[in-house]
């Protein structure tokens, strides 16, 4: 049905490329869960509040006690590429935020309806903002505490595509215990609260000692399991937990790794630390690692992925050789690594 001599390459419209562009950030509730802890973060929160209703198709509402938005970026939020954190591309090369990309608030307006509460310390009044697939709906004033509460009702209604290849409510919500969990390890001065239809899920009250959140979110028995790990040359400071030979896993969920604060994916940075313990490990069995990686920013490429969950580094090989050394080192020091028994 298409014109012979006619133009048929025409421009998109606005809420169709948001939400094409939604689907890369905004994959399953998840998603958005991590891109409001983000963004609360960002805004040095110190309480942050998660709350899930169904398995956050119903509803997702973060609540934090940050910063807050004046009454006009509440009302830019919204908008594509609407940042407050960066001014131009070589402010990556020392990106410290979460965020800087802008999208994850308008990706979620644009497969949710959203409601913003916030406001900033100083203003009499609060902002409130109600967003939907078609755009802003309306703003208004409103009492509000000072910090931001987003309310995210009715997931991917709009997208019945998207919905449908939903997971199970279970997997849905392990992946939001695994965010939340994520991101309150990495940030041991935030208290987290997850809750899931009204019961708390997780608490995990700030604390100074990454081996007292390791306890409250993943459990005694591992912290147990667990030995530390110090590593420090020119390239990198590694410092955190690894697990003893004998606590194993049969996938990854027990590995948490950060850089510079940021929780990443590495397959790069799980496959050294298991090349460290050599043949400790039974075939099919992974260890329990929670590492902090501090490397200079100018050595992280965080904007190779627009969820950022991944992250390209630069000198690789050599990272992964520390990481390897780091790793046997930690494992040398405690007694109970097994001794290898020769004739058996
Ligand atoms: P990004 O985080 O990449 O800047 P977002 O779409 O996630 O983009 O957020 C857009 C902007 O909205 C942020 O840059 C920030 O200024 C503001 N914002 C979002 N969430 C919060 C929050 N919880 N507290 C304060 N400001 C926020
Ligand atoms: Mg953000």
């Amino acid at each position: 049905s298409c014109d012979i001599k006619g133009s048929r390459i025409k421009l998109l419209d606005e809420s169709t490329i948001n939400k094409i562009a939604a689907g890369e950030v905004i994959e399953r509730p998840a998603s958005v869960v991590k891109e409001l802890i983000e963004n609360s973060i960002d805004a040095h929160a110190t309480d942050v509040r998660v709350e899930i209703g169904g398995y956050g198709t119903k509803s997702i509402h973060v609540i934090d006690n940050g910063k807050g938005m004046s009454h006009t970026d509440a009302s830019m939020a919204f908008k594509k590429h609407a940042t407050s954190k960066i001014n131009s591309i070589e402010d990556l090369d020392n990106i410290l935020t979460m965020g800087f990309r802008g999208e994850a608030l308008a990706s979620i307006a644009s497969v949710a309806r959203v409601e913003l509460v916030t406001r900033q310390e100083g203003e009499i009044e609060g902002t409130k903002v109600v967003v939907d697939t078609s755009g802003i709906k309306n703003i208004t004033s409103t009492g509000a505490a000072v910090g931001t509460s987003i309310l995210v009702n009715d997931l991917f209604y709009s997208t019945p595509a998207r919905r449908k290849y939903l997971k199970s409510a279970r997997t849905e919500l392990a992946h939001i215990i695994d965010v939340v969990s994520r991101n309150a390890l990495s940030h041991p001065d935030v208290s987290f609260t997850l809750v899931i239809d009204g019961k708390v899920n997780l608490r995990s009250p700030s604390s100074v000692k990454m081996l007292d959140s390791i306890v409250h979110l993943y459990g005694a028995d591992v912290a147990r399991s667990l030995v530390p790990l110090e590593y420090e040359s020119d390239l990198l400071i590694i410092s955190g937990y690894v697990s003893k030979p004998e606590f194993t896993r049969s996938g990854k969920d027990f590995q948490v790794f950060f850089i510079n604060g940021r929780p990443i994916y590495s397959n790069q940075l799980s496959n050294a630390v298991r090349l460290g313990y050599y043949t400790l490990l039974p075939k099919g069995r992974y260890p329990a690692a929670f590492l902090n990686f501090m490397i200079n920013p100018v050595n992280v490429d965080v904007n190779v992925h627009p969820a950022k969950r991944e992250v390209r580094l630069s000198h690789e090989k050599e990272i992964g050789v520390m990481i390897v050394a780091a790793v046997e080192e930690a494992l040398a020091k405690t007694s109970l690594v097994p001794e290898v028994q020769l004739d058996k």
